[in-house]
């Protein structure tokens, strides 16, 4: 099986050769170009080559493409601060109150900075290594984390505990997944074989499993309905410890979820068997501070409690740290060669 035939068969819970490989490396690869992150992130082609050099090196199945966790935000309005050292951040808000969600508009990908740029970026991929590797082209920040953005997080979160406005939080959740969506549909026409998005606040470390339940869950089922009707292959990423809502995280009928080294993998597994396919699920703390034994030996455990009836894909449980050793991701990478042979 060559990586394409291999990711394929882990989606749609067949069993492939072996156990496919993610990387979740926009920041190590855009620490070994000889240029401040910043300018890899502000720019298709950087980004495009960075990704490119990494590919190259490590030969992992699965390219996840983003340009950081700020990109839809910034293109709606909210003030990114670009970083030498690190991703992007949001750091102004695009609107004061619930009220002014009927100000937003969604933005237009292909002219809308920096989407444009990574829409670059995926065509470049596409071109050069579309039928090698799969691309993952990120629709960057699903409907929570990308209202949470809008508005800044500790007003939604405060109207989302009081109870109040409860139409106008819907309204900025609903117009987050349309920005998604939209950017989403234009990643795979630039070549992308499936897109994906964030969603790090709507797990239970920061939001109540009732509160999802209520909230970001709908819309977040809504977009992956909806590209499912048209063929398009979504993944959710949800950080920590995610088992107390794994029911209504498989229910969102994303194709792929991502889970991280907090959720419990045997309980995962458990829940999601035969019905979806996991990607993680290593500590990234690990994969930066560790030996390469020690990765290996993250790795054996994962894909032994994990890979079993397929529907698994093995990576970092969240986005590795730009200072991840080389030898580290080496050893994730063989470690699915070694161990996860079906
Ligand atoms: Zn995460």
């Amino acid at each position: 099986m060559n990586s394409i035939e291999r990711i394929q068969a882990a989606i749609d819970l067949s069993q492939p050769d072996r156990v496919p490989v993610d990387l979740h490396n926009f920041q190590p690869a855009a620490k070994a170009m000889a240029v401040p992150l910043a300018e890899v992130f502000k720019d298709g082609d950087l980004l495009a080559e960075s990704m490119l050099l990494a590919w190259r090196e490590f030969g992992h199945d699965m390219i996840l493409l983003e340009n950081g966790t700020a990109c839809n935000a910034q293109a709606c309005g909210v003030e990114v601060v670009y970083r030498d050292d690190a991703a992007p951040a949001a750091h102004k808000p695009a609107i004061d109150r619930l009220e002014d969600v009927e100000k937003l508009e969604v933005p237009d990908p292909y002219t809308a900075f920096p989407m444009c740029e990574v829409i670059k970026a995926t065509r470049i991929l596409s071109k050069e290594i579309g039928d090698k590797a799969w691309i993952v082209a990120r629709a960057d920040q699903g409907p929570m984390d990308l209202a949470a953005q809008l508005i800044g997080i500790q007003e939604l979160m405060l109207a989302i505990a009081l109870g109040e406005k409860t139409e106008l939080v819907h309204q900025l959740l609903d117009f987050s997944r349309q920005v998604a969506t939209r950017y989403a549909y234009a990643l795979i026409e630039a070549g992308g074989r499936s897109t994906s998005i964030g969603e790090p606040i709507a797990g239970p470390d920061l939001l109540s499993p009732a509160h999802y339940r209520a909230y970001p869950f709908m819309h977040e089922k809504r977009m992956a309905e909806e590209l499912k009707a048209d063929g398009i292959i979504l993944a959710n990423h949800i950080c920590g410890n995610t088992i107390p809502i794994i029911d209504e995280f498989i229910a969102t009928a994303a194709q792929i979820l991502e889970i991280d080294h907090k959720t419990d993998k045997q309980l995962a597994k458990d829940a999601g068997r035969h019905k979806t396919c996991f990607l993680g699920t290593l500590d990234t703390s690990l994969i930066l501070e560790g030996t390469p034994q020690e990765v290996e030996e993250a790795c054996r455990e994962v894909i032994e409690i994990m890979a079993p009836d397929s529907g698994f894909i093995l990576g970092p449980g969240c986005a590795l740290d730009p200072e991840v050793p080389a030898d580290n991701i080496h050893a994730l990478v063989e470690s699915a060669k070694k161990y996860g042979v079906y």
